[in-house]
């Protein structure tokens, strides 16, 4: 697979710290911790895991005055280890005093998520809305406006209620909600542009739990403005429902052209790994052929051909093995997040699957002789028998890596590695 450009809708680019969002920039992978910020070492160890996984952006919660000041000093730690994410201050109610209050958390912050829902009612709104965009603007800190169904400012929603009921053909429930929400990003971002925030300081995001609602708003929030989008489903849910819902809304709107930033709202398993949201981000993104981060595994589903679970466990491991290497391949070999790899679980697809490959092997089916043809650059250069099959071929996967990937190379390839089941 190659990547692809697709017509994306125009917008401003957007530096948050050295990452570029937005205009031609590419798609950019962000996540969230769930720990306590206040809790430096928790969450200087869960970003950097973030991080290692990919995240090029990291949002923390700032929800105390110990969080606040949490913020300067993780951001040390983080330095100290070589690691120099973005870090993204999550605000909610209190966070006009937080970024006045504590300035080192201010200037630590590479970027500052302001809900308009929840800065607070009635007359003090305007007030703390503009104290913390006047904090952006001395810091010169970028801030998405993030709006959220969930959270939505009663008295704007209100009043597009209300002034929907005066036109001559009210439109349903569903638009006003979609038009509430617009409206609150877009009127928000207009006041943060009065305050004096630089309309290249600003992106906006509008989430919902729905799909088809997520897909519309975005439609029609990318139709009225050119602030760059941060894209996400809110409260995406646990597992395989999580993953499809997101899936699904994401990739609806990145065929479009729109979106510069996506987050994966997935809910962890009590105990889970907090980066499954990023390998998922990522995997939309290169399964699209919008972006590469890691070398993919091209594996056939398994049939009654399969003779056993070595073709499931060889994806599997080699899939593994790919990503936790890519911390050190990125920055050693050029190009190899291009690379791909078929396991194929017998011969009816497996060679021609392996064929189209970087590299692959077809697993021996039922009834065939127990050996696995292994194809390099769409030549057959090795069958490998016996018990060590799995390790020969990762042996044979290094030494392609090493040789055609290295910083040196001019011969990187694009194509995709197949493993097929035994
Ligand atoms: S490649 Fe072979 S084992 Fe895999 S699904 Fe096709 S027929 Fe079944």
């Amino acid at each position: 697979m190659f990547n692809i450009q697709l017509p994306r809708h125009p917008t401003r680019t957007v530096l948050i710290g050295k990452i570029a969002v937005g205009g031609k920039h590419p798609v950019v992978v962000q996540s969230m911790t769930n720990t306590d910020t206040a809790d430096i070492d928790a969450t200087v160890e869960q970003v950097y895991a973030l991080w290692r996984a990919g995240s090029e952006l990291v949002r923390i919660t700032v929800n105390t005055m110990e969080a606040a000041e949490a913020v300067p000093r993780i951001r040390d730690a983080l330095a100290a280890l070589g690691c120099d994410v973005p870090l993204i201050g999550d605000f909610h109610f209190n966070g006009h005093k937080l970024l006045t209050g504590v300035p080192a958390c201010a200037e630590a912050l590479a970027k500052y998520r302001i809900n308009p829902g929840n800065v607070g009612k009635g007359s003090k709104r305007d007030e703390q809305f503009a104290a913390m965009i006047e904090t952006a603007c001395r810091y010169d800190k970028p801030v998405r406006i993030g709006v959220n169904w969930g959270s939505l400012d009663q008295a704007h929603l209100a009043r597009i209620m209300d002034e929907n009921a005066r036109l001559p053909q009210p439109r349903d429930a569903e638009w006003v909600m979609r038009e509430a929400l617009i409206t609150s990003a877009l009127e928000s971002a207009a006041k943060a542009e009065d305050i004096g925030l630089g309309r290249d300081k600003i992106i906006l995001s509008c989430k919902l739990s729905g799909v088809q609602d997520l897909i519309s708003t975005y439609q029609e929030l990318a139709s009225r403005c050119d602030y760059p989008l941060h894209l996400g489903l809110t409260e995406a849910g646990m597992g395989s429902k999580g993953i499809v819902a997101s899936t699904a809304a994401l990739a609806v709107l990145l065929q479009q052209g729109i979106g510069d930033t996506l987050r994966i709202s997935l809910t962890p398993e009590p105990g889970g790994d907090r980066t499954q949201e990023i390998v998922v981000a990522q995997e939309i993104l290169q399964t699209m052929g919008l972006r590469s981060f890691t070398p993919m595994v091209i594996a056939c589903p398994g049939c009654g051909r399969t003779t056993s679970t070595v073709f499931q466990h060889l994806a599997r491991d080699i899939q593994r093995y790919l990503r936790d290497q890519m911390p050190v391949w990125r920055k050693q070999y050029s190009g190899v997040e291009t690379m791909n790899v078929a396991v194929m679980g017998c011969v009816v697809n497996g060679p021609g699957e392996s064929k189209h490959a970087n590299i692959g092997i077809s697993l021996p089916g039922t009834g065939e002789v127990p050996v696995a043809p292994v194809y390099v650059d769409g030549i057959k250069t090795v069958t490998l028998k016996g018990e060590r099959i799995a390790e020969e071929f990762q042996s044979i996967v290094e030494d392609y890596v090493r040789s055609h990937y290295s910083a040196t190379s001019s011969s990187a390839h694009s194509k995709t590695v197949t493993i097929h089941p035994v």
